[in-house]
């Protein structure tokens, strides 16, 4: 199947019981039994819930895997993978990923004896240089939160099979519709569901997709034991957005290309982080295994003021001033007061986040609209 019937078609059955083309919202906690251990193959919701099982089906469809598992949000994903590891176990991490996922490495599994090593991912030599006989686990992210760096997902996949080690990739940013990391080589496929696969802003959720059936086990046991499940509505709301994923991304694509171009040209603007540019370090890479940028932008103006960053942020109107990304709507955020804050100012800067980087997620509105906001507040902040 292609990937445009993919997101309309996977996971979708009629209902048995009345033929209903949408699966139904199962909201029930457990299931009535015939007999003692007699039962249609659910006993309890946090086990098995029907509406769930129609999303980790359309999640292992969309994301080209064998299973998928859904999970309370992103970071309840991350957990769960987590938890496959034991105490002096190491991983290798990118340096600049979403700052939550930073923050239950360092705060909480660091604690539990794990031991975590953060790399610039674009560069395969220091992937290599921190793996030693107790590494289990590479983490990667790409593009990556909020400088858009590209890691190359089949090097380091190869790297990991050499090695016997788990390759988990963080693909929120790009969606299953622009990147498929177990095509690649990839173990296990981790999404903020609550991002694109969403789409509308209205739901926090997590998943993992994988090819192994041994792995899906140990997670599927991880998942019912520690017990991180979404509700059905919610998982309903990823299934719905599912369906217009593919044009969605199309659609956050073209807008993410006008938009990072307009600002690239700009006199008032020092720097754009968009992996779509041929003098980005990673754009080949990107290009090789991205069908296209999507919606991600950040920058940096030429005036670095503070008070220029906070003048331009308070100054649109289209472009919400909030976290979160992946919705129909453009939001404009300010990752070292708000996406990254958990992280040290010391390592943001030194991992090149500076205190005036501006993050864009640029919606599916008219590109034009969008573009005549960004002037309007790019004024406001040059004249401060
Ligand atoms: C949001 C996000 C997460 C965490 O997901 P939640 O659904 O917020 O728990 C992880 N990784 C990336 C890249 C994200 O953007």
């Amino acid at each position: 199947m292609k990937k445009a019937t993919q997101f309309i078609h996977a996971g979708a059955h009629p209902d048995p019981s009345t033929g209903a083309i949408m699966t139904p919202i199962y909201q029930t906690s457990t299931y009535v039994q015939e007999a003692p251990g007699v039962h249609k193959g659910y006993e309890y919701a946090r086990s098995q819930n029907p509406t769930r099982f129609a999303l980790e089906e359309a999640l292992a469809v969309i994301e080209e895997g064998n299973f998928g598992l859904a999970f309370g949000s992103g970071v309840a994903a991350t957990d769960a993978v987590m938890k496959l590891l034991k105490p002096g176990d190491e991983v290798i991490a990118a340096n600049d990923m979403y700052g939550g996922t930073y923050r239950l490495f360092s705060k909480i599994y660091e604690k539990f004896g794990i031991v975590f090593h953060y790399v610039d991912m674009s560069l395969m030599g220091n992937i290599e240089a921190k793996i030693n006989p107790n590494t289990k686990l590479i983490w990667a992210e790409t593009p990556t939160n909020p400088l858009m760096n590209i890691a190359d997902i089949k090097a380091i996949a190869t790297l990991a099979k050499e090695n016997k080690l788990l390759l988990c990739v963080d693909n929120t940013f790009a969606s299953p519709a622009l990147q498929n990391p177990l095509t690649l080589g990839a173990d296990i496929v981790m999404h903020s569901a609550t991002k694109y696969l969403g789409g509308h802003s209205d739901v926090i959720q997590g998943a993992l997709v994988i090819n192994d059936k041994a792995l899906r086990d140990e997670l599927y046991f991880i998942q019912k034991s520690c017990g991180a499940v979404p509700g059905p509505m919610d998982c309903f709301l990823v299934l719905r957005g599912i369906k217009t994923l593919g044009i969605r991304m199309e659609r956050h694509s073209q807008n993410g290309e006008k938009i990072a171009h307009y600002l690239k040209a700009h006199p008032a603007v020092k720097k754009v982080y968009w992996p779509g540019f041929e003098d980005h370090p990673g754009h080949a890479i990107a290009k090789e295994q991205m069908k296209s940028f999507g919606g991600m932008i950040s920058f940096e103006l030429k005036n670095d003021s503070m008070e220029a960053a906070r003048k331009l942020l308070s100054s649109t109107h289209l472009f919400s001033l909030a976290e979160s990304l992946g919705g129909v709507e453009s939001l404009i955020n300010h990752p070292a007061s708000m996406t990254h804050a958990s992280i040290p100012r010391e390592e943001r800067i030194k991992n090149g986040l500076s205190d005036t980087l501006i993050r864009l997620s640029v919606g599916i509105e008219d590109a034009d609209d969008l573009i005549a906001d960004l002037e309007h507040a790019i004024q406001s902040a040059v004249n401060v």
